[in-house]
């Protein structure tokens, strides 16, 4: 008996309507699908003119008996799906039932299949939707499906289709996509010129990111999980006298450190359940993890692999099912941005130097290859701190305050604290690092020496950026950014507390707005209050300003509200309350922090190191620059030619 039914109307219908094929690489996507429902633990796909002449894919699946090889090609036949509740919990790849006679409409198809289940295998051939042979025929057990000159039928169709390299690629992103999801099956796809992936079983993830990306990717990315968290869902949602429900999502992956910044997402694999997806809660949220991280038109790398309950993602949305709509979207979006800020605060990476050799050629490259870095990727960068910050929501300064002998230092102290001379004891650094990071988490590597609290300044570098030496080698801070990084981090959590300190201004400063500005004022009006900001309309179109932010420095205060107001401008389309107050922390932060051009005595940058160190993301400033540079000691060694 097959395994093939032709579903009822009344599921049809409830099947996102639409076009599947759209281009090769969708047909290469349907049938790779199939091959990996069927269980293969191999597929080839050979690919002519970049699909357009010749797709064919082969596995060794479980293979169709003789009817179903017929059936499969009626709308709406499929063995994956039976009945509307079925929709509700898809744990297969495909379901709709359609891919195959659509694609058997375009193009002159060739199956031939053969299931262990019968004696002899079934070729079917077919022209533009007609069935032209049905035979029986020798076959290995598995499937093989060719698709040749593609829209044959509909030039119009034809027409779209774009440059043989540019289908290829897509082909090739797809094949990608789906064999970083099936690490332990081997893909092979092949063209005139070669195979443009070839691999085999790989023994873990990472080996198989390996395999396709290669090492200077792996350089570039931290691997986290397998983690295990839950959708908290609120009390209202479960039926009284039930037990709330807690659906389990599972995490795990890959992201870039914060300094490797790509100008578009094509470094971005997104997968639910193993099923590719192109999905904008996930990629908000994962932009979200990395702000202030790196700069908002950056990407990082990443591969994010979830798995959850099939009830909890409607991958029926639309007909290529790249696209999903999570039942908890907001509660998906928040501990995917939660969970990976964590791996993030985790791995603490730190930026290095470029190998000396590698420089010049190293920038000129990476404009060609659409990828600024400000690191050249090489083995000798080391990854991680040994000593992992507990993601603590208090700012470190509270534990034991090293600077104002009781309580926490204020923000207007932090700032002074590099500006006015002796106004505070400044302990030694590692006191302070001792305050504020518990014994219990320090240890010591000697293979990854990126502690900063072990710097010791030695001086400046045209009173700008701070040089500093450690065991592992030579640094670099540019004492403005880290000084920034550490007023962002105490900002946001008074910001927090609501406890953000402000000062008045002893004559209001007057801000003309144009109308827009003026609109957008009101809307940010609550989160600047919050912020310690208090201004009053003044006249048409004109505010005046009576508070700011007690660390901001006067002169700055008409650049920090310009800058502010510009940016809402800018981003008002995506605007949001979380948007609003990161930038204003940042540019709090920023117009708060010492300048560069600022001479500072030896205390005063042990003392910045320390705060530098203390901060849960100390790589990078609000804005995502770089805070510090490291020359490690291997370089500085292979540069002396000692080793
Ligand atoms: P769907 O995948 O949505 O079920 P398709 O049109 O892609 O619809 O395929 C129809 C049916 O043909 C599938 O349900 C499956 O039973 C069968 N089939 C297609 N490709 C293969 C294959 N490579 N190996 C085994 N069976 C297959
Ligand atoms: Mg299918």
């Amino acid at each position: 008996m097959g395994r093939i039914r032709i579903l009822p109307d009344n599921v049809a219908n409830k099947i996102a309507a639409g076009e599947v094929v759209e281009r090769p690489a969708s047909v290469v996507k349907e049938l790779l699908e199939n091959s990996l429902d069927a269980g293969a633990t191999r597929v080839r796909i050979d690919v002519e003119a970049g699909g357009k002449r010749r797709i064919q894919v082969v596995d060794d699946g479980c293979g169709m008996g003789r009817d179903d090889a017929m059936l499969a090609f009626e709308r709406h036949a499929t063995s994956k799906l039976r009945s509307a509740e079925d929709l509700l919990s898809i744990s297969t790849l495909g379901f709709r039932g359609e891919a195959l006679p659509t694609i058997g409409a375009v193009s002159r198809l060739l199956l031939e299949t053969h299931s262990p289940e019968e004696r002899e295998g079934t070729r079917v051939e077919i022209n533009g939707g007609k069935l032209i042979a049905v035979d029986d025929a020798g076959l290995p057990s598995g499937t093989s499906i060719t698709v040749n000159d593609l829209f044959y039928n509909t030039p119009a169709r034809r027409k779209f289709l774009r440059a043989e390299s540019t289908e290829l690629s897509h082909i090739s992103s797809l094949v990608t996509h789906y064999a970083l999801a099936y690490p332990d099956k081997s893909f092979q796809l092949r063209t005139a010129t070669g195979d443009l992936v070839n691999v085999s079983p790989a023994a873990s993830l990472r080996d198989r990111v390996f395999q396709l990306l290669g090492q200077e990717t792996l350089d570039e990315i931290i691997e986290f999980g397998p983690l295990v968290k839950n959708l908290e869902l609120p009390a209202h949602a479960t039926p009284p006298g039930e037990a709330p429900e807690r659906p389990e999502i599972r995490f795990r992956g890959f992201l870039s450190r914060p300094q490797i910044q790509k100008l578009n997402r094509n470094s971005i694999y997104l997968f639910v359940n193993r099923r590719m997806v192109r999905d904008r809660v996930l990629l908000h949220a994962i932009q979200e993890a990395y702000r202030n991280l790196m700069p908002g038109h950056c990407f990082p790398v990443a591969l994010l692999f979830l798995e959850m309950p099939h009830t909890e993602v409607d991958v029926n949305v639309h007909p290529s099912k790249v696209e999903v709509r999570f039942r908890h979207q907001t509660l998906v979006h928040d501990l995917v941005r939660d969970t990976l800020r964590e791996a993030l605060i985790a791995a603490r990476p730190l930026p290095a130097f470029p190998e000396p050799a590698a420089n010049a050629t190293g920038a000129m490259e990476s404009g060609g290859r659409n990828t600024i870095h400000t690191t050249t990727p090489s083995a000798a960068l080391t990854l991680t701190s040994p000593t992992v910050q507990p993601a603590t929501e208090r700012f470190p300064f509270h534990a034991a305050s090293p600077l104002s002998g009781e309580g926490a230092p204020t923000m207007r102290e932090l700032t002074d604290a590099l500006y006015s001379p002796g106004q505070f004891t400044v302990t030694a650094a590692s006191e302070i690092a001792a305050a504020v990071v518990p014994s219990a988490t320090v240890t010591e590597n000697p293979d990854q020496p990126m502690d900063l609290r072990e710097l010791r300044p030695l001086g400046q570098v045209r009173d700008s950026f701070i040089v500093a030496s450690s065991a592992s080698g030579l640094w670099l801070i540019d004492q403005h950014a880290a000084h920034e990084r550490v007023l962002y981090e105490k900002f946001v959590f008074d910001r927090d507390q609501g406890a953000v300190e402000s000062q008045r201004m002893l004559m209001p400063y007057i801000l003309r707005l144009t109308p827009a500005q003026m609109s957008l004022w009101s809307t940010t009006l609550s989160e600047m209050e919050r912020s310690g900001f208090e201004a009053e309309p003044f006249g048409q179109n004109t505010i005046a300003v009576k508070a700011v932010p007690a660390s901001v420095r006067s002169d700055d205060v008409e650049k920090l509200l310009r800058e502010l107001i510009e940016t809402f401008e800018r981003e008002s389309r995506g605007y949001t309350d979380e948007t609003a107050r990161q930038r204003i922390a940042a540019s709090v932060a920023c117009h708060s922090a010492i300048k560069i051009n600022t001479p500072l005595e030896p205390r005063k940058m042990e003392w910045l190191i320390a705060a530098l160190s203390a901060t849960r993301f100390p790589m990078s400033c609000a804005h995502g620059r770089p805070t510090v540079l490291r020359y490690g000691m291997k370089e500085i060694l292979k540069a002396f030619h000692r080793i």
